[in-house]
């Protein structure tokens, strides 16, 4: 039997509820069997801070509509990594199901330039138009179809929805009331990363949500310090002031939150839950598209234990975080000394002084923070034997 398929395409950035309306109502006029959300590809030169990533755009889609069995998402046009003509779309899916009715579905506006798409009448042989009033009643003449192709528009009528995307996201983090725009899904997917707000606004915004004013209060010690430290030793100030500030960033997480940035810990990893943050930390940056540059992500990543062949940068944020001026442990005068001579002076020290500290407690110790250690006596030549 002939099956009958919705397509829906958009940015869906973010979906919010006047699409899943639209969607839900279009599917029920035709009684659709399936209903396929088709994502659009935003070619990576032109994604805006304002624009999601295509696997967010897709993660949020699932959320959005696939709690309805009818509904699934497409990430074909993503895939061609350019945009699509809508035609394209359809001679593929024509393809897919060729014994099968396609219904696309658009919102009415569209339908007055229609007959200015790329190979319109193309469309059309093969798919009827469902198209969504806006306004209560309104049809639009459909002026260039023909008699038969008139035939093939079927106007539904949706509750009409002013929403538009930007006003979505602004809403979402005006208040911390859920905003009914979005599903509860995509309201919190958006928040828990700090998605569409760009550099230090995101930065504070997560800083505020993720760790107490202690912790806030040393990223920010520690970011001032990576800062003078790349300045001294001729490194991008910018890049250790980003690492510095978000270096704590899952201090505060729970254990399931760890885990879901951090798997494959090792028994020592296990044992010692003060490493976890630096892992899931930037796991965190990274999966959630925060931070891209990897010299940043790594100086997250190797902060607390160290490890062999540090970058500048990495030994930066390390070193800051023993010396930031929120710090009053017993040698901290010893260590800010040092890191004036030199920053493997400092780690020297550093790294000898959480080894014996670690060892004197009945505690493991990181394997990369002996590495770290072993790094510095050879850069010194201090080995013995
Ligand atoms: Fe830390
Ligand atoms: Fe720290």
């Amino acid at each position: 039997m002939k099956k009958k398929i919705c397509i829906f395409g958009g940015t869906f950035n973010p979906p919010h509820i006047g699409h899943i309306r639209l969607a839900e109502n279009a599917a029920d006029k035709v009684g659709a069997d399936k209903v396929i959300i088709i994502p659009d590809c935003i070619p990576p030169h032109k994604e805006a801070s304002q624009l999601a990533r295509a696997e967010e755009r897709v993660e949020m889609c699932i959320s959005s509509f696939c709690s309805d069995k009818r509904f699934e998402i497409s990430t074909m046009e993503i895939e061609r990594g350019s945009r699509s003509y809508t035609v394209e779309t359809l001679r593929e899916l024509k393809k897919q199901y060729p014994d099968d009715e396609l219904y696309l579905i658009i919102g009415s506006d569209m339908l007055e330039t229609f007959t200015q798409w790329f190979c319109w009448e193309e469309i059309l042989s093969m798919s009827t138009l469902i198209a969504a009033s806006r306004e209560n009643g309104f049809e639009p003449k459909l002026d260039g179809f023909s008699d038969e192709q008139k035939k093939k528009v079927i106007f539904i009528e949706t509750e009409p929805l002013e929403l538009s995307s930007s006003e979505i996201r602004k809403g979402i983090y005006s208040g911390n009331e859920f905003d009914n725009s979005v599903s509860k899904e995509v309201f919190d997917f958006i928040r828990k990363r700090g998605l569409y707000l760009e550099g230090d606004e995101r930065y504070d915004y997560l800083l505020n949500k993720m760790l107490d004013e202690k912790r806030i209060f040393h990223s920010r010690c520690v970011s001032e310090k990576a800062v003078e430290l790349a300045e001294k030793y001729g490194e991008d100030a910018e890049k250790a002031r980003i690492a510095g500030l978000l270096h704590d960033i899952m201090k505060n997480a729970s254990a399931e939150e760890h885990f879901e940035y951090f798997s494959g810990m090792t028994a020592v990893e296990k044992a010692n839950h003060k490493v976890w943050h630096q892992f899931s930390g930037e796991g965190f940056l990274c999966r959630n598209g925060i931070i891209s540059d990897d010299e940043i992500l790594n100086a997250v990543r190797w902060h607390t234990t160290g490890k062999a062949d540090m970058t500048n940068l990495e030994k930066i944020v390390y070193v800051a975080d023993f010396i930031s001026a929120d710090r009053d442990y017993p040698d901290v005068d010893e260590v800010r000394r040092l890191a004036d001579i030199s920053l493997e002076h400092a780690m020297l020290y550093t790294s000898r002084y959480t080894i014996q500290k670690l060892a004197s407690a009945d505690m493991v110790i990181h394997p990369a923070t002996l590495d770290c250690y072993n790094d510095m006596l050879l850069v010194f030549g201090k080995q013995k034997g």
